[in-house]
């Protein structure tokens, strides 16, 4: 240990999912979308000319500000966008979470909380899940008047499964003395969406990103909604650590994302449609999973050791997300990718089932 050590802010970083170089594999292990951004990105990426790189970008990206407030009928002021939904969680922990008394997130979610949590100083605790693997709102109305803050993804992740908006609701208002963030980064699959109640609440922080369901990962574009004086907080702490977080191509191609309502339309429900499908399959050959409205299934199976599964996949290019943790050892998180994608990852499985009479035993 060298002596300048003892002042180093050392942590455990997240780990997100592998991003494998080779081509033709069948990638189901990052939550990613499997159909092209709308067309409507790809021809504003024609006309963009470099030319405008020169300058610094807009500070309050107010084309995409302005676009966002549009399409969910909030006013400007009421939205903060940031490079990717990490971005704008991170600074909103940075800001909201800010008090003596812990915040408090689901044992099973988001591995990120923690690592913001630990970075940032923010003392915390975490609240297990019923059996069925689901969020019990109770725990989180009962603490209220204990703790600093509340987050947690609606749906939660990697489980998939969602809380209704009466259960959302219910933590947001017993917790009115806090801010609560409600990570929505699945919500286009099939849950339904906190945004109503932030006229109601202004302690409630949305937060929503491209990644998922507008299948803009690379682009990183994610946004908070809340009440104005939310908004106006973050945006201080934003601007006193990088004001130009958003660069322009990310900006105009955000805009022409969201002119293209159509087409996201279709593709979360082809997403949706694929998912009852794969996990109707799936139940059939045994396999156990919470009811998912998300665009992945988070499959246990009582005769297959996940990790050896998750190997064999991986062997044959088909890359899942395995989690050797307390708790998620026994899981298998699966991105629902296209129908042909998911034809090939049952009949691994079915091939898999048929060796020796039944995969690798636990
Ligand atoms: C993917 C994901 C995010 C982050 O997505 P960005 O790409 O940074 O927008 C945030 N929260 C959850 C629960 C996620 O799964």
């Amino acid at each position: 240990m060298k002596q300048w050590e003892n002042n180093v802010r050392a942590v455990t970083p997240y780990v997100p999912g592998e991003q494998p170089k080779q081509q033709g594999l069948i990638k189901l292990n990052t939550n990613e979308n499997p159909y092209p951004p709308s067309p409507s990105v790809q021809q504003a990426l024609g006309q963009m000319d470099a030319h405008s790189f020169r300058l610094y970008p807009d500070p309050e990206a107010s084309q995409l500000t302005g676009a966002i407030a549009d399409r969910y009928g909030v006013s400007e002021r009421q939205v903060f966008v940031g490079v990717g939904s990490d971005d704008v969680l991170s600074l909103a922990f940075l800001t909201f979470f800010n008090g003596k008394k812990p915040i408090l997130f689901p044992e099973i979610t988001y591995s990120f909380y923690r690592v913001w949590a630990t970075v940032y100083q923010i003392p915390f605790r975490c609240v297990p899940l019923d059996e069925q693997l689901h969020i019990r709102a109770s725990d989180y109305v009962s603490a209220a008047g204990t703790v600093g803050g509340i987050v947690f993804p609606n749906p939660n992740a990697p489980t998939g499964a969602a809380l209704s908006l009466a259960d959302v609701e219910e933590i947001v208002r017993a917790n009115r003395d806090v801010v609560v963030i409600v990570d929505e980064a699945y919500i286009d699959f099939g849950a339904k969406s906190a945004l109503p109640l932030v006229e109601t609440y202004d302690n409630l922080l949305v937060v929503q990103t491209f990644s998922k369901s507008r299948s803009m990962a690379g682009v990183r574009i994610g946004y908070a909604i809340g009440d104005e004086r939310l908004i106006a907080y973050l945006k201080s702490v934003k601007e006193s650590v990088n004001s130009y977080t958003m660069n322009m191509p990310s900006i105009v191609l955000g805009v022409a994302a969201l002119e293209d309502e159509r087409y996201f339309q279709e593709t979360c429900a082809e997403i949706i449609r694929t998912r009852e499908l794969v996990g109707q399959k799936l139940a059939s050959m045994g396999f156990r999973f919470p009811q998912s409205q998300a665009n992945f299934l988070f499959v246990t199976h009582p005769d297959y050791n996940a990790k050896e599964l998750f190997l064999a996949l991986r062997e044959n290019n088909i890359y899942v997300r395995y989690f050797d943790q307390p708790g998620l050892r026994d899981y298998l998180r699966i991105t629902i990718g296209t129908p042909e994608q998911m034809g090939q990852l049952i009949a691994f499985l079915e091939e898999y089932a048929a060796r020796d009479g039944g995969g690798q035993r636990v």
